[in-house]
């Protein structure tokens, strides 16, 4: 049986990894352990009816006696962990959702709905490591992978709408704080008999610039406002996050000569899920209606949505998505700088074809691979 050992099972990304490899029976067949880096020896997850302790994430020795480990622990912990690990003349199977590794010539990127062949190819040389990708870069290839596929991306600006789970549990427990705050500050406005919408701004606003809202994770107010800046800043002006989608999206695709991706990454006040509005300098003008059945057939979990409005705000929305595989495509339309200008807009939630689906089908794979 294959000893696979999960590192990082409980914040949000593991949360969710743990839930679909449930729903998908991924345990059946595996001998799974769980890890903590906060509390080992306490009681693990129930699987098959049993809880084991939990594990050290420190301990190289307890690591390395597994054959798969999947790490949704953060890049901090796989900074450390990785390289004595692997010193340590551990061989396994690293799978990470973190970005740490992710630029390394000897990791892999994981996202097989887009590129498969890139994976195969990595286990057929032998490579153990195995990253998911930046998520709003995942779910921008998961919506445009018929457009990719068919040779039309000239260049791509994405200019995204990031939720506050994407920077992890705490943060999103932190926009629930934040709301609460404020729907407490505006609290006596907000009942009175007479609702004075300018006396409920006053409050918000006031409570938004006080030192009473809770802003020890992101720093700065979130809810009632947005954040137009994630990570730290790297050259010409860019933030990490932005500098991610051009060359994890390139990396990703294997591409010969590299696809321009460039734009803002914006967090705002989502739960869970990320948006994203394309331009997109197509290769050559082609109609709309093709645009549209590339991106409809590239895999089973894009959906196009049609350009009205009634469609574009039931399904095309954080509300509508949050939880579910689908990533759907709307708002495409030419653009008025020409016919090879194309827009459209996207969602996806970036805990599942963001984050922990690609992870979970690349233990499938692998475990296809070695037959075990
Ligand atoms: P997270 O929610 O902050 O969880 C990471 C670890 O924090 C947990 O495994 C847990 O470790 C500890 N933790 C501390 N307080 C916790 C609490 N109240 N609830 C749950 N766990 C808590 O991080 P994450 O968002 O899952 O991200 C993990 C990695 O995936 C990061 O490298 C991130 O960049 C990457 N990633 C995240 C997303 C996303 O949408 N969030 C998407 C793509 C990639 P112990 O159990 O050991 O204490």
């Amino acid at each position: 049986m294959l000893k696979v050992g999960f590192i990082g099972w409980r914040g949000m990304v593991g949360s969710v990894l743990m839930a679909r490899m449930r729903a998908e029976n991924d345990f059946e067949g595996l001998d799974s352990e769980f890890f903590s880096t906060s509390n080992p020896g306490a009681d693990g997850p129930e699987l098959g009816g049993a809880r084991r302790p939990l594990l050290d994430a420190h301990d190289i020795n307890t690591l390395r006696r597994f054959d798969v480990l999947l790490s949704c622990q953060g890049g901090a912990y796989t900074k450390d962990v990785f390289p004595r690990l692997r010193s340590a003349g551990w061989g396994g199977l690293w799978i990470d959702a973190a970005s740490a590794l992710r630029m390394n010539d000897d990791a892999v990127l994981v996202l097989d709905p887009v590129n498969r062949p890139v994976i195969e190819a990595g286990l057929a040389q032998g490579l153990n490591t195995y990253c998911g990708a930046n998520c709003t870069t995942s779910l921008m290839l998961m919506a445009l992978a018929g457009l990719y596929r068919a040779g039309l991306v000239e260049w791509i600006s994405t200019m995204t709408y990031q939720a506050a789970s994407g920077a992890g549990a705490r943060n999103m427990v932190e926009l629930v704080r934040q709301m609460s705050s404020l729907a407490d500050a505006a609290s006596e406005p907000l009942n009175a008999p007479a609702t004075d919408a300018m006396e409920i701004d006053r409050a918000v606003t006031e409570r938004l610039r006080s030192p009473d809202l809770p802003t020890n994770e992101f720093g700065h107010p979130l809810a009632a406002s947005l954040l137009p800046w994630i990570d730290r800043a790297v050259d010409g002006g860019q933030t990490r996050e932005e500098w991610k989608g051009f060359v994890e999206s390139n990396k990703i695709l294997a591409t010969e000569h590299p696809i321009p991706v460039d734009g803002q990454c914006v967090r705002v006040g989502a739960m869970r899920c990320h948006s994203q509005a394309f331009t997109i300098k197509l290769t050559r003008d082609v109609p709309v209606s093709d645009v549209e059945g590339l991106i409809a057939e590239a895999h089973p979990w894009t959906k196009v949505i049609d350009n009205r409005q009634q469609p574009s705000l039931t399904h095309l929305t954080p509300a509508a998505v949050t939880g579910t595989l689908d990533v759907p495509v709307g708002r495409i339309r030419k653009m008025k700088m020409g016919p090879e200008y194309l827009t459209a807009f996207s969602v996806g939630d970036q805990l599942l074809w963001g984050a922990a689906e690609p992870l979970r089908r690349m233990l499938t794979i692998y475990r296809e691979h070695v037959g075990r």
